[in-house]
């Protein structure tokens, strides 16, 4: 390669680096070995890394980023579990529990929509003696107020509890929920899939197995859910890889995953780190590793997935936007009222407004664009004129497609 005339050569990048790139360049499939491999990179290596994911981000999913509109609802922080990454959860015995009344988060769904949320989502703790049919009243009381909010809403873990507590199998659990209203379903409580793993930092978990069930249940039955991994603990950069592939097989059985969301663990405030109950649990992921697992998802799952998004919430926006040099296409929601993370310690506060994540995608040099759960396309701000009027106090005004525009569908 030559830039003016000045020779840049490629002999730094280790041979075998070199012809792995070439092979995801060619759009071959990565083996998990060859993506172990390049979990080792560094350095110059590193910027090779992240130049081919970009491209094959390029590619597979163009300029255009996008971000979602949307309210985070905890109805209760109260849970029975006690997994040691978890800052947000509390036993029911605490005084700082507490159960937000189904009104209450009815009345935050309106105010969403009212604000131009597309979205609600909706993940809590586990409360004793829940009645299972406790998750399918809140969809339907959600739709009931709101019918056009898509309710993206409980992890695996709650759709196992919900299930168990109402007596159901998860298929036909899974069906109630989809009748009363359930749009979608995080693929959180991922961390990482690996039972070794989970039974360190969280002893009672939901299962790998049971993980996959619920998740090939959802999507056996047209319910598409993301995926996520929780990394910077305790694991090894060959659980990134061996998890990636896992999720790379199921969407090649099912296509129900939208998007792969990295989550890098919030140490401050979690027992694991904070009560020392694991021993050799790191300080969360380095500015290196998050630069190296979204460029890999981007390797590894961007040809099956396509959407692999940044989080502002874990990386804060800064980092955020630059990991759209290393194979993102999106920057995730605005999360009106994110708790679990902030909770945590992550100090980047509840929300970011839509005007703010536009501005920070378009000095990355992309094009900004509004889209729903499903990624469809609502809004595309090719210019900065396009942007719609915003109050200058973080609120978000006249941004809901039916006020405003017609939606239109990539
Ligand atoms: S991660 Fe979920 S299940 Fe685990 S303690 Fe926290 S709220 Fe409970």
């Amino acid at each position: 390669m030559e830039l003016n005339g000045s020779p840049i050569t490629l002999d730094w990048i280790d041979k075998d680096v070199r012809r792995i790139l070439g092979r995801a360049l060619e759009g071959s499939e990565l083996t998990v070995d060859e993506g172990i491999r390049l979990t080792e990179v560094q350095g110059r290596e590193l910027h090779a890394l992240s130049l081919v994911a970009d491209e094959m981000r390029r590619r597979q999913a163009g300029d255009v980023v996008t971000y979602v509109v949307n309210r985070n609802i905890n109805f209760t922080n109260v849970c029975i579990k006690h997994c040691t990454f978890c800052a947000f959860s509390r036993d029911h015995r605490e005084e700082e529990g507490y159960f937000l009344p189904l009104d209450e988060v009815v009345r935050r769904a309106v105010e969403a929509w009212d604000m131009g949320a597309t979205e609600v989502c909706i993940q809590a703790g586990l409360p004793p003696k829940l009645d299972g049919s406790y998750y399918v009243d809140l969809c339907r009381a959600i739709k009931a107020a709101v019918p056009e909010m898509h309710l993206h809403a409980f992890s695996p873990e709650e759709v196992l509890y919900g299930s168990t507590r109402a007596d159901l199998s998860i298929p036909e659990f899974l069906k109630t929920l989809r009748a009363a209203g359930l749009g979608t379903l995080p693929g959180t409580s991922a961390e990482i899939l690996d039972q070794e793993v989970r039974d360190r930092i969280a002893r009672g978990r939901i299962t790998v197995d049971q993980w996959i069930e619920v998740i090939t249940s959802a999507h056996a039955l047209g319910i598409r859910t993301t995926s996520t991994i929780m990394y910077g603990h305790v694991e090894t950069p060959a659980h990134w890889i061996r998890h990636m592939d896992l999720l790379r097989g199921i969407q090649r059985q099912t296509g129900g995953f939208t998007e792969f969301v990295p989550l890098s663990l919030i140490h401050h405030e979690a027992p694991m780190y904070r009560r020392g109950l694991v021993p050799g649990v790191r300080e969360g992921a380095t500015g290196v590793e998050v630069i190296k697992m979204h460029a890999l998802a981007r390797l590894i799952l961007g040809p099956s997935f396509r959407n692999i998004q940044s989080s502002w919430v874990k990386e804060g926006p800064k980092m955020a936007q630059y990991l759209l040099t290393a194979g993102a296409n999106d920057v995730g929601g605005t999360l009106i009222n994110e708790s679990i993370s902030t909770s945590a310690g992550a100090g980047f506060g509840q929300l970011v407004p839509p005007a703010e994540l536009r501005r920070l995608i378009r000095e990355a040099g992309r094009v900004p664009a509004r889209r729903d759960t499903l990624y469809n396309l609502l809004k595309v701000y090719a210019a900065v004129g396009d942007d719609e009027a915003l109050s200058t106090s973080g609120q978000f005004r006249f941004l809901h497609p039916s006020k405003t525009e017609a939606p239109t569908r990539s």
